[in-house]
């Protein structure tokens, strides 16, 4: 193809323009926000929050751009593995999975070198202005209506237009696709919408030889406390480029955390070890940053019968799910990888890319039947219940108690929880009678 054009230049729009270079002559990323050189920008003010990177998401990310590992760790990012990467459930530490791996940095140190490979690909061009429309011709989208960045004075305000084989729909969860849909006389994808009201607070630590062999602490209230924080609080803690810790508390409707340092460390002292230790001897560097998350959402493409050609969508546009599971960077390199699959089959890029939805469906179901089912157990959580959900939820429990005594039930449901594989592959006859035979012995 001649020209594909992404529009948001985050990280679902950077893998995506990975992906399209294989294929078009020539990417075009449109990016509304400025960057900078520290990767914080206003656009998608959730990148100040702590970004854990699941296992399968390092796995794409160093497929996508070898060495970047290394590269990072480097640069300062912590790499993590076994018992270093630590998971408690109401308190209690997780067997520790000996070979899963997790990478520690923050979101914009992450994706300021993504961008960087991105941008350094032949015929990739990453351009700053904002997307306001898109063109429509012959059944397809045959390019973009965007507006250059308002800081760029000599084109400010000048509506440009750019033809495109391809464009790609990386907005992020505000995205106006469906707006943009409608007005050409398409239908917009149906909107499944779980309300959650998580409210988070993210703060950084000076980071000094305190917990040498700690990596990542993730704690989060399961069966023995109902799913309320009665026995710790639920948080995590990363070690991040810099020498820091970067640490988030996570609660629900009246228990979201704030913005006051004094109460964020009194939670942190409510929470597993780690968390206390850093507390009580690490100092706290700038301020606390919260975030308030009411819902989680995805646009569900595969219901659509009119769709036109020349046009996909990634990331947060699609699917935007609980962050305490964080899915979305995963999310975003598994869509990508589903978008080199279907390109792979000789897809023509002006035809409806329906098999591309359809491919992506398989992880964003994943991503939410995940999600879906840890929330629906919060008693504020109201549904939509999907079928099946009981049984879910009675497997999950026991899975859960399970996975704190047995190192291989725990390897099970870590490659869920870190997209390794499908949820489903929770309910195979040797999970659940491995987490039988365990149970009944710690009875
Ligand atoms: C509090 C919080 C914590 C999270 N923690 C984790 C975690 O631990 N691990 C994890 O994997 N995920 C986490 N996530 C999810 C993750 O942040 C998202 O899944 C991810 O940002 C999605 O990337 P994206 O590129 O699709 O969208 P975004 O990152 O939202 O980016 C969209 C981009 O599009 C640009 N844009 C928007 N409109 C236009 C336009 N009209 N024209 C041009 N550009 C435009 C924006 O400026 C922005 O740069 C968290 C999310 C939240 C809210």
């Amino acid at each position: 193809m001649r020209r594909a054009v992404v529009l948001g230049g985050s990280i679902a729009g950077l893998y995506a323009a990975r992906v399209l270079s294989d294929h078009a002559d020539e990417v075009v990323v449109i990016e509304a926000d400025d960057l900078g050189e520290d990767g914080t920008g206003r656009g998608a003010p959730q990148r100040l929050q702590l970004h854990a990177l699941l296992a399968m998401g390092h796995a794409h990310l160093e497929g996508w751009f070898p060495g970047i590992t290394a590269e990072l760790v480097a640069g300062g990012a912590r790499p993590g593995v076994g018992h270093e990467v630590q998971f408690y459930v109401d308190g209690t530490l997780k067997a520790p999975v000996p070979d899963l791996r997790m990478l520690g940095a923050t979101r914009p140190f992450l994706e300021t070198r993504v961008r960087r490979r991105v941008a350094a690909l032949p015929g990739v061009r990453i351009v700053r202005g904002r997307a306001r429309d898109l063109l429509f011709g012959s059944g397809r989208v045959r390019g973009v209506r965007y507006t250059a960045a308002d800081d760029a004075p000599d084109q400010a305000g000048r509506g440009e237009e750019l033809d495109a084989d391809l464009v790609v729909d990386a907005m992020g969860r505000s995205s106006r696709l469906g707006t943009w849909l409608l007005r050409g006389g398409w239908d917009q994808a149906p909107l499944h919408r779980m309300r959650i009201d998580l409210g988070y607070a993210t703060a950084l630590f000076r980071r000094g030889d305190e917990l040498p062999r700690t990596v990542v602490a993730h704690a989060s209230p399961g069966p023995a406390s109902g799913y309320q924080p009665t026995l710790s609080e639920p948080g995590a803690m990363v070690a991040v480029e810099g020498d820091r810790w970067m640490v988030v508390l996570a609660g629900y409707t009246g228990h979201r955390p704030g913005r006051d340092p004094a109460d964020f460390l009194a939670r942190m002292r409510r929470c597993v070890p780690p968390l206390h230790e850093v507390a009580d001897r690490c100092a706290l560097l700038g301020e606390v940053r919260t975030f308030h998350f009411p819902e989680s959402r995805r646009r569900d493409f595969t219901r659509l019968r009119r769709f036109p050609g020349g046009l996909v969508a990634v990331g947060d546009s699609v699917a935007s799910v609980n962050p305490i599971y964080g899915q979305g960077l995963t999310l975003a390199a598994l869509q990508a990888t589903c978008l080199s699959s279907y390109l792979r089959t000789g897809a023509r890029p002006h035809a409806p890319a329906l098999d591309y939805f359809r491919r992506a469906a398989v992880v964003v179901d994943a991503a939410w039947q995940l999600s879906a089912t840890a929330d629906l157990a919060q008693p504020h959580v109201t549904g939509p219940y999907p079928r099946g959900y009981r049984l879910a939820r009675w497997a999950v429990d026991k899975i859960t108690a399970a996975s704190v005594l047995d190192v291989e039930v725990n390897r099970a449901f870590m490659d869920v929880a870190h997209m390794r594989r499908h949820p489903k592959s929770l309910t195979r006859p040797a999970v659940l009678a491995r987490t039988a035979r365990v149970l009944a012995t710690a009875r």
